[in-house]
């Protein structure tokens, strides 16, 4: 590649981003990061009718927590800002009457009202209605009106748009890096609106063409759903004479719902209980309230990963890759035509990975706050251990209580099964006499107790089942918990010794 490698993530503020938006995202900023170019990031709000307070902010912060960095953009300045697009307002006028000029677009004079009607009348005939070459001369455009009639329109505030003049049976040829060369015949296409003097805002079509020129663009990475406007885009490069530093496109696949038809929606999510955004949402306008991973107790690069491998694989059977990782194995080339299928479970097992690689370090800080909650206070490393113990068998940090609360909590009630199980017979006058072989250890460390606990079960010819549920019922309550010398040596030996008493002191034997 020699020319630098510039990309954009260019999304609309219309509400909270979907998770395959993030991946759009994503997607962008591994190719930046691969071959050492910049990641930009432009707001597309020239849409007022869909502009949804506080979207944008929720951009940012999603892109933050995913760990993908913005190069130059909104909330980060550089050499083309602004980067939000309705500051740029002033300048797209020029580019759609530079067009009009050339012969490439038109002044169209319909109001929404006519157009209405005119649809209808098409309807009744069991047609549809298009605006193109084959109706543009017989509407009121300046194809159809005198030049005089046209100026005068324009100067009495007569409402307007600028329309592209999408040539006639021409054929489009493109190129697409996922999806290899396309071909369009120009007349199956209508003529798309570029600019609304109602708002003096440009569509999306003219303003991304002319940014992505102005920002030097060198490669437009963006969803399938972007791919009929192609033909639209590279006819606009041809018409501004920018053709020479034109962006290479490569459009990615859709995600698809979990079984398969159609487009991963909320309503999927809502249906069998997963997210389908990166971060809660609360609307705005309507209250209405969405999932996000980070709030059900995702880790940032558990998500990350899982979205990297929707739509791209590696080429191996590698699953688990850190950010660093992608960016080095990422190349367009492994991205599929096909739409990858979301995989609600593949989400969990994800996280459950990154869980279980954690150092106790690393799940000190997540698990604190989940102890001051339940108001446990137990220094870093204690808080650490426990989690550290426990993590195989947590998905979520949110698991990580019920599976260790028995290290902070002594037991006052007894699950009912186990106590059925295993408080009768022998096993209490045993667990009576076990309680004076741990009160005579000094060292207490997990080996040692383990040894001469299992000495004294052998020499006695106990049964170690019997004696290691019923010590289990008595420090953890239940039926749950890691090896019992993990939970004997954490807790140490004061508390051990307590938890025995309480159980034999106050509940009866069941025979
Ligand atoms: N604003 C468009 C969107 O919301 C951007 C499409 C593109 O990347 O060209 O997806």
């Amino acid at each position: 590649m020699n020319r630098e490698v510039r990309v954009r993530f260019a999304p609309s503020p219309t509400g909270p981003l979907h998770i395959g938006g993030v991946r759009t995202a994503l997607y962008n900023y591994l190719f930046a990061r691969r071959h050492g170019g910049k990641m930009i990031l432009r707001i597309e709000d020239t849409d007022s009718q869909r502009f949804v307070p506080g979207a944008e902010d929720y951009i940012i912060e999603s892109l933050k927590w995913c760990g993908i960095e913005i190069d130059e953009g909104v909330g980060v300045g550089g050499p083309h800002a602004p980067y939000r697009q309705s500051e740029r307002r002033e300048l797209y006028l020029k580019y759609a009457t530079q067009l009009v000029e050339a012969g490439w677009a038109y002044y169209a004079f319909d109001s929404a009202e006519e157009l209405d009607v005119l649809r209808k009348e098409y309807e009744s005939r069991g047609e549809t209605f298009a605006y193109n070459f084959k109706v543009r001369t017989t509407l009121p455009t300046s194809l159809s009106l005198s030049k005089e009639e046209v100026e005068e329109r324009i100067a009495r505030g007569d409402i307007w748009v600028i329309r592209f003049k999408m040539p006639e049976n021409e054929i489009v040829k493109m190129h697409d890096l996922i999806r290899g060369d396309v071909e369009v015949n120009t007349s199956t296409l209508d003529d798309k609106v570029l600019y609304k003097s109602i708002d003096a805002l440009p569509t999306y079509h003219l303003a991304n063409i002319v940014d992505d020129h102005l920002m030097e663009i060198s490669h437009v990475i963006r969803g399938e759903e972007w791919l009929p406007s192609l033909p639209l885009h590279y006819l606009l490069y041809k018409a501004f004479g920018w053709t020479d530093t034109q962006p290479e496109f490569a459009h990615l696949p859709l995600l698809l719902k979990p079984t398969g038809g159609g487009k991963l929606s909320k309503r999927d999510g809502d249906k069998m209980g997963f997210p389908v955004f990166p971060l809660h949402w609360v609307s705005p306008t309507t209250g209405e309230t969405a999932r996000g991973y980070r709030e059900d107790g995702y880790f940032a690069e558990a998500f990350i990963n899982m979205l990297a491998l929707l739509g791209w694989n590696p080429g191996t059977e590698q699953e688990i890759f850190s950010m660093q990782e992608l960016i080095d194995a990422f190349s367009l080339d492994r991205v599929s035509k096909a739409g990858a299928r979301f995989q609600p479970d593949k989400a969990k097992w994800f996280n459950a990975q990154y869980m279980h690689a954690k150092t106790a370090e690393e799940l000190c800080p997540i698990y604190q706050p989940i102890l001051r909650e339940h108001g446990i206070e137990v220094s870093d490393e204690v808080a650490g251990k426990a989690a550290f113990i426990m993590k195989e068998r947590a998905t979520f940090v949110s698991d990580l209580w019920d599976l260790t609360s028995y290290f902070f909590i002594a037991p006052t009630e007894y699950e009912e099964k186990q106590l059925k199980k295993y408080w009768k017979g022998d096993n209490p006058a045993r667990l009576a006499e076990l309680r004076e072989v741990l009160a005579s250890i000094d060292d207490f460390s997990l080996e040692n107790t383990e040894q001469i606990v299992h000495a004294w079960i052998t020499e006695k010819e106990y049964g170690m089942g019997q004696i290691m549920n019923t010590l289990r019922l008595a420090l953890v309550g239940a039926g749950k918990g890691p090896g019992m010398y993990d939970v004997t040596s954490f807790i140490g030996k004061e508390e051990c010794l307590k938890r025995i008493d309480y159980l034999l002191a106050n509940v009866k034997p069941l025979e």
